[in-house]
């Protein structure tokens, strides 16, 4: 970033504020018509003028369906993952330029799932970031510590590594781009969701580490989202803390009503 890019980054930073978000990840539910369902009725219920970013991450099956039914709303279209090369022979899997042609706009990489069940490492998750921001989209990078790891006390090295190995090889204009989801994996699908105390220590503490790679200016611009059992009734204490960005919905976001309550909060 040179110097002047840096003072209207600053300027838009320090008069905007940080725009939350709300981003729901369906992952591997729901079939054509019962997704189709589901987004008009979210069209439906949210104002067609938003202070807050919605994203919808359904199945790729679903991803034409979805940009056509969430067409002339605020609702943009994410992916849950890509492939990190732009084509070949890599049977069953999805490239960033085909989401793209599609018209999403943000990919969900490094997500617990796709971490624990199908092995993806840090190195992986570094060649996503780099695809996805290549082909000018924005990667929604997620990190975040195991119970185990909670328990030992080991989670801020945990993260910090994550952030070290997926990220910080970006330079200051690219990086800039990434939005953070923080999500403990022992929150993710459990019904336990971090205390209001627990998220805003990390995301506090992820803010000053990505301040000690890039610097207070590109800290306080970066998004950092809280993801792990976000529902209608505690969406709003955890986005009043302070750091954190808005959220990275899964279960509850299968279900308008309450997936509507947790965008008001944010909104
Ligand atoms: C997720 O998988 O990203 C997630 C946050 O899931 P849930 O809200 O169901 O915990």
């Amino acid at each position: 970033m040179n110097s002047l890019q840096l003072i209207l980054f600053t300027l838009n930073t320090r008069i905007m504020g940080r725009t939350k978000i709300v981003a729901a990840n369906w992952k591997m539910n729901l079939n054509l018509s019962e997704g189709e369902i589901l987004i008009e009725q979210i069209r439906n219920g949210i104002p067609s003028v938003l202070n807050c970013e919605v994203i919808i991450a359904p199945p790729f099956t679903h991803i034409q369906m979805a940009i056509m039914a969430a067409e002339g709303s605020a609702i943009k279209i994410g992916a849950q993952n890509c492939h990190y090369e732009s084509h070949g022979a890599y049977t069953g899997e999805i490239s960033v330029e085909m989401l793209k042609s599609l018209g999403v706009s943000y990919i969900i990489t490094g997500h617990s799932e796709r971490r624990q069940l199908f092995q993806e490492t840090n190195v992986i998750i570094r060649e996503k970031v780099n695809a996805i921001l290549g082909g000018g989209l924005i990667p929604i990078f997620c990190c975040g510590e195991s119970l185990d790891i909670r328990e030992s006390g080991e989670q801020n090295g945990f993260v910090r590594k994550q952030l070290e190995e997926g990220l910080f090889h970006l330079d200051v204009s690219s990086f800039q781009k990434v939005v953070i989801a923080y999500e403990p994996i022992w929150a993710i699908g459990t019904g336990v969701t971090a205390s209001p105390e627990q998220a805003p220590e990390m995301h506090a503490f992820i803010r000053e580490t990505i301040s000690q790679r890039y610097g207070g200016q590109v800290s306080d611009y970066t998004r950092i989202l809280y993801g792990g059992s976000i529902k209608a009734d505690n969406a709003a204490t955890l986005f009043a803390q302070t750091d954190v960005d808005g959220g990275l919905v899964g279960g509850a976001s299968l279900q308008a009503s309450g997936f509507l309550s947790i965008v008001d909060a944010a909104c």
